[in-house]
């Protein structure tokens, strides 16, 4: 980004988090940050999230019992099925929160930018609910890699540009719809996919989130002694924790190997916010490679950052083949075909309880944060 970048101090996780914007948009930031705790304070605006919530998205999500896996491993297995929500997975949560934010703003149009084209999904899905015009900025290798959701973005009515800078992929998407942003923020909303961005993005979209948690807390029969979800930006992570944070459950966050920004990352600045990066000594960020799309971000919401430093929660990491086994081991065990994203939670859950570190008998809530028809045709070429 051009113009010269200002630090200022709401919005922190510790070290982490704040905001870190050219000055062309600190109003907009500014703008956002107020909307958004007005729209909070509302109960108008929190009925009318919950009715969509509801009636068009299909909450609340199922806490199932997986009973087949639960005998295998010999701990008890609750699944919180994001899988079942409108588009496939829990990212439906925020853009409707930001969309209707969006319009309550008075915005006419929509930005957002997309990795494999999961959140730009949800965003055309929401703009075409709303009747607000949607471009979604996509890396070219990006593109060609997920054609399909290239066409269902096209189908909803979306413009996808694509984003020829750098690696071609998420990263660089970012950065284009955050510059593109700056010439239109009179007009547009960026509605952000994680709980990544300058402040308010990381707590707002957490708050979107958190219905995931908060379900789950009223769903459980009693505080599981364990809590894990993939972390990707970490926004579905950040909603299941946000509902047991007041509990002595154990926070797991599991990142992909190659996409381990918490657990192998360095402090740094990226799209206007501080965190754990992968980069290397002279600060050039490096590629995430992870065999799901979902979680191929060199950098993670400040929130973990903060709560890996704090011990609040607990972040570690799988590999692909382990992800690969478990998506075909909870497919026949429970008849769900989650996402490679969420089967990173479930790898380290079947890792976890080999290696003896979840004991016999204990509780586990899983969240399956989205199902896993976007990657049959990489599990068929594996296959
Ligand atoms: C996008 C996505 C993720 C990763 O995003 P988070 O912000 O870390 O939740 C995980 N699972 C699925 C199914 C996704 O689509």
């Amino acid at each position: 980004m051009s113009s010269r970048t200002v630090e200022a101090r709401p919005g922190r996780f510790g070290g982490y988090g704040g905001r870190f914007v050219p000055e062309s948009l600190v109003g907009a930031c500014e703008e956002l940050e107020r909307a958004f705790h007005e729209a909070w304070g509302d109960t108008e605006f929190r009925d009318r999230l919950s009715g969509f919530l509801g009636d068009y998205a299909g909450r609340p999500t199922p806490l199932t019992p997986a009973l087949r896996l639960s005998a295998e491993l010999g701990v008890t297995v609750l699944l919180k099925r994001e899988d079942l929500a409108h588009t496939g997975s829990h990212k439906i949560n925020n853009v409707l929160g930001q969309a209707l934010l969006a319009e309550r703003m008075g915005k006419r149009r929509l930005i957002a930018e997309t990795g494999a084209g999961s959140h730009g999904v949800a965003t055309a899905t929401a703009g075409a609910l709303l009747g607000l015009p949607t471009t979604v900025f996509m890396g070219e290798r990006d593109i060609e890699r997920q054609a399909l959701n290239v066409f269902r973005m096209r189908t909803l009515g979306a413009e996808v540009v694509p984003v020829t800078t750098g690696s071609r992929t998420l990263k660089d998407a970012c950065t284009e719809a955050l510059r593109h942003w700056v010439g239109a923020v009179d007009d547009s909303h960026y509605c952000l996919g994680s709980v990544m961005g300058p402040h308010p993005y990381p707590v707002m979209v957490r708050e979107f989130q958190r219905v995931i948690g908060d379900e789950a807390r009223r769903q459980v029969p009693a505080v599981p002694d364990f809590v894990v979800a993939c972390v990707g930006g970490g926004s579905n992570a950040a909603g299941t924790f946000a509902g047991f944070l007041d509990t002595d459950a154990a926070l797991i966050g599991v990142e992909a190997e190659g996409g381990a920004a918490v657990t192998r990352g360095s402090d740094g600045i990226l799209h206007g916010f501080r965190t754990r990066l992968l980069q290397d000594a002279e600060g050039q960020i490096a590629e995430a490679h992870s065999i799901a799309p979902g979680l191929d971000y060199p950098g993670v919401g400040p929130e973990h950052a903060w709560f890996a430093s704090t011990g609040q929660a607990r972040y570690v990491t799988v590999g692909d083949t382990d992800v690969v086994a478990a998506v075909h081991r909870l497919a026949r065990a429970e008849g769900i075909i989650c996402a490679l994203e969420s089967a990173h939670a479930v790898a380290w859950l079947i890792n976890a309880v080999a290696a003896g570190e979840i004991p016999a008998g204990a509780s586990v809530l899983v969240t399956v944060s989205g199902r896993g028809d976007k990657d049959m045709a990489t599990l068929m070429e594996l296959a």
